[in-house]
């Protein structure tokens, strides 16, 4: 079965799973959707015997229909290799009657590798295919994590170049470290003084901007996005769903059909409707549980059924997820509304207009399957701690507000089907955070000193991904204002 993917704000608009994937975004603004979801032909008994990379072909095949077997496999060949620390790609480890789905096993240590380790191969796969001669110029924005993937995985690909926008005082230290220390002769990585929504709508805006395109187009270049609205970032994260859950079956914690509930640390919707495609191409997912940090704009949403950004940015100690628009949001909206584009079309105007939209009463009753919490950065730390002391596993900041998220649901529903708790960074991306969180003697102590101390504690090896920006050199300084991102990127490309 063939699958088409349509804009999520105009149903004229359509494009193969590789047209769309090389553009990033709809020229309207919207986000490619497929215009079915396929279901899963391999039964998940099958799968359970398959390892990371057949069962990431099984998943892919469906929705990348447009791609060759051949090329397919080569992306995931090229994608899941020695890059990870484990031939396993994404282990599972229980602890305190969990499962963490541990995604932070890629090259930066984020599970945003699980996804931009493969796009650059998916994108310039698509280039070919497309006979697109242009060089592909990848522009980010980035709460943090998304950057330093996506600038390992397009460094030095040929005909492309990547430029990263990200907010200047709103990463940890060591995330900024990772970014600005990047190699590659084209990488360029630029804080803006703003936050992450600010970079993420100047970084749209580029996108919606014909004369720019035109421009750009005289010039040899064109666009295209790594972030999450890109629909070659989406695909790779069902994945891993798919995987969780036949490694719990071989393992025998569920029966095949038993239903398991995911819960997911969110910031822009990308992971968690990774999860949710996953439950619509069949796969036995029960709860899809959303877990927010102080910018609890989903929770509210979930709550009411009203979204509201107009409210303070919070900086937190999980910064990736510090976001008040979740762009993904908009391919669920569009789901729940019956697949009907000028309703989102509508939605969506509001809450670039307004800074808010509600849905129908209809469209709740379509979200039953959802369910929002938030964690306070106090219940945060509280969670770290009281984990450790209990089990010695030692997670990362966003885990431990879906870890915190997941105890509160589990004591008020009294639903005890077995989690999976998406484990999104290594808790060595945010040493500090994380030490200090279990005691507060770490404080005054160095970012690699603490470094240090968390293997020790922890008893895990320090990543490469650490090791490598001990000592390494800073290359990118560029810092400008938020309303002048294009003029950066007019500069950068010689416009
Ligand atoms: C990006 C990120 C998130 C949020 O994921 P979304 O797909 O944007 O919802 C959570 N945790 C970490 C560590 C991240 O890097």
């Amino acid at each position: 079965m063939e699958i088409i993917y349509q804009s999520t704000r105009n149903a004229q608009e359509r494009a193969t799973a590789s047209e769309a994937i090389l553009k990033g975004l709809a020229s309207d603004g919207g986000l490619f959707v497929p215009t079915q979801i396929p279901a899963f032909t391999v039964p998940f008994a099958e799968m359970a015997k398959m390892d990371y990379r057949q069962v990431a072909y099984e998943v892919m095949k469906l929705f990348l229909t447009d791609f060759t077997e051949e090329e397919l496999k080569h992306c995931i060949a090229s994608a899941y290799d020695e890059k990870f620390d484990t031939g396993e790609i994404a282990p599972l480890r229980e602890a305190d009657g969990a499962h963490y789905l541990e995604l932070f096993h890629g090259a930066t240590i984020a599970f945003k590798d699980m996804a931009l380790s493969i796009l650059p191969h998916l994108l310039t796969t698509a280039a070919k295919k497309n006979n697109v001669n242009e060089e592909i110029v990848i522009l980010t924005a980035t709460s943090g994590d998304t950057g330093k993937a996506a600038l390992a995985g397009f460094a030095d690909v040929p005909g492309t170049s990547i430029i990263v926008f990200y907010p200047k005082d709103g990463v940890s230290p060591i995330q900024e470290k990772q970014m600005v220390t990047q190699r590659g002769a084209n990488t360029t990585v630029v804080g803006i003084r703003g936050n992450f929504d600010d970079a993420q709508n100047g970084v749209k805006a580029m996108f919606n901007n014909r004369e720019l395109a035109e421009a750009m187009k005289a010039k040899g270049f064109r666009f295209s996005s790594a972030n999450s609205i890109n629909i070659g970032r989406l695909v790779p994260q069902i994945v891993y769903y798919v995987y969780a859950y036949t490694r719990l079956l071989a393992a025998g914690t569920l029966r095949d059909g038993e239903l398991l509930n995911v819960v997911v640390p969110t910031g822009n919707f990308g992971n968690i409707l990774a999860a949710y495609y996953a439950k619509c191409a069949g796969l036995p997912i029960g709860k899809l549980i959303c877990a927010s940090n102080d910018n609890k704009v989903l929770y509210d949403f979930f709550q009411t059924g009203t979204y509201d950004r107009k409210r303070e940015f919070i900086l937190t100690t999980s910064p990736s997820m510090d976001i008040l628009i979740s762009s993904n949001l908009e391919r669920l909206i569009y789901k729940i509304a019956g697949d009907d584009a000028d309703k989102n079309a509508e939605l969506m105007r509001a809450l670039a207009e307004e800074g808010v939209y509600h849905i129908t009463p209809q469209m709740r009753e379509e979200l039953a399957d959802f369910c929002g919490g938030y964690a306070t950065t106090e219940q945060t730390a509280a969670t770290i701690r009281n984990l450790y002391e209990k089990t010695g596993y030692i997670i990362d900041t966003h885990t431990a507000v879906a870890a915190s998220v997941y105890n509160t649901y589990r004591q008020k529903s009294g639903d005890n089907a077995v989690t999976v708790i998406a484990s999104t960074a290594s808790p060595y991306k945010f040493t500090r955070s994380v030490m200090t969180a279990i005691d507060t003697k770490y404080d005054s102590m160095g970012d690699f000193e603490l470094v240090d101390e968390l293997s020790r504690l922890s008893g895990t090896k320090v990543p490469q991904a650490i090791e490598d920006i001990r000592s390494a050199e800073v290359l990118h300084k560029t810092v400008c204002a938020k309303d002048k991102m294009q003029e950066t990127v007019e500069k950068i490309l010689g416009l």
